[in-house]
């Protein structure tokens, strides 16, 4: 049977300028970038470079952005499972997956594989729901032996989402498995600032329309949430005939969004 392609991004090629506010994060994430873009120069000496980076943090942080905005500055495919997928597999089929989507990526390495919602497939072994478990420790065992049999020098990059990191189980944490790790954590205010900065590039601002104190009225915000708070103002400026977003519509956006959605049918998405 024919190999199923994983996602492999097309279209507008991500970087580090798309994601803002987790200036840490990305920071810890340039040395990936840059083995990957010559993996050779970190191994010649006989050293093993890092195979899996644990991305740690509340959802809509950021994390899938960050994993893609990696392989885009590096110039490598990325190809992306999510953990969750395999909850429901008939035994055998989530394990023949993730076999197949790590030979992919050593066809065209240097690459990065991105496992979202690792936490779904990598809980303690023994600890998952009654039905799933020997489904998901035949994933998770896949996984394991998968990451023991690549060389670092392939220049295979292993990232890893998780907002649970607490409950995996430890043979991932191994040296030569996971063992990095990055928090991804909810944006302070400059760093809501920054991301509202990214999210309106396209968007025509009024003068009033002042993204500073916009960051200081939605401390919890990620940058997910952002993202939608954006688009709600938007839409409601442009229902309203307007040219431009107003503070007003960003507000009356944040109140509609933290109420709860009262979204008329034909904006759902
Ligand atoms: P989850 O854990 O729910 O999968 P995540 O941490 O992977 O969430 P993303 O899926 O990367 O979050 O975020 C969703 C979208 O929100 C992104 O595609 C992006 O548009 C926006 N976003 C999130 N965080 C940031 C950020 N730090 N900078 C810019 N945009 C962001």
């Amino acid at each position: 049977s024919k190999a199923r392609r994983y996602d492999q991004e097309e279209g507008p090629k991500i970087t580090f300028n798309d994601v803002a506010g987790i200036d840490e994060a990305e920071n810890e994430l340039i040395e990936i970038v840059d083995f990957l873009k010559d993996p050779s120069k970190y191994t010649r000496l006989g050293g093993a470079a890092p195979k899996g980076v644990l991305l740690v943090g509340p959802p809509g942080t950021g994390k899938t952005l960050l994993a893609k905005a990696v392989a885009g500055e590096a110039g490598v495919p990325f190809f992306s499972i999510s953990a969750s997928e395999f909850v429901e597999m008939i035994v055998g089929v989530g394990a023949a997956r993730v076999r197949d989507l790590f030979s992919q990526a050593r066809d065209q390495a240097p690459a990065i594989i991105f496992i979202d919602e690792l936490d779904a497939i990598g809980r303690a072994r023994g600890q998952a729901a009654i039905g799933g478990a020997s489904e998901q420790e035949q994933t998770l065992n896949q996984i394991l032996t998968e990451m023991d049999g690549f060389s670092s020098r392939q220049g295979i990059i292993v990232l890893a989402a998780t907002n649970q990191p607490d409950v995996l189980d430890r043979a991932l944490l191994r040296p030569g498995r996971f063992d990095r790790r990055v928090v991804v954590n909810l944006p302070d205010k400059v760093g809501r600032e920054a991301i509202l900065k990214v999210h309106t590039r396209g968007v025509p601002l009024a003068n009033d329309a002042n993204l500073a104190e916009l960051a200081a009225e939605t401390p919890g915000f990620s940058g997910a949430d952002l993202k939608n708070l954006v688009n709600e103002a938007a839409l409601r400026a442009a229902r309203l005939g307007q040219n431009e977003v107003h503070f007003e519509d960003f507000m009356e956006a944040l109140e509609k969004i933290i109420l709860g959605p009262e979204r008329p049918l034909l904006l759902s998405p």
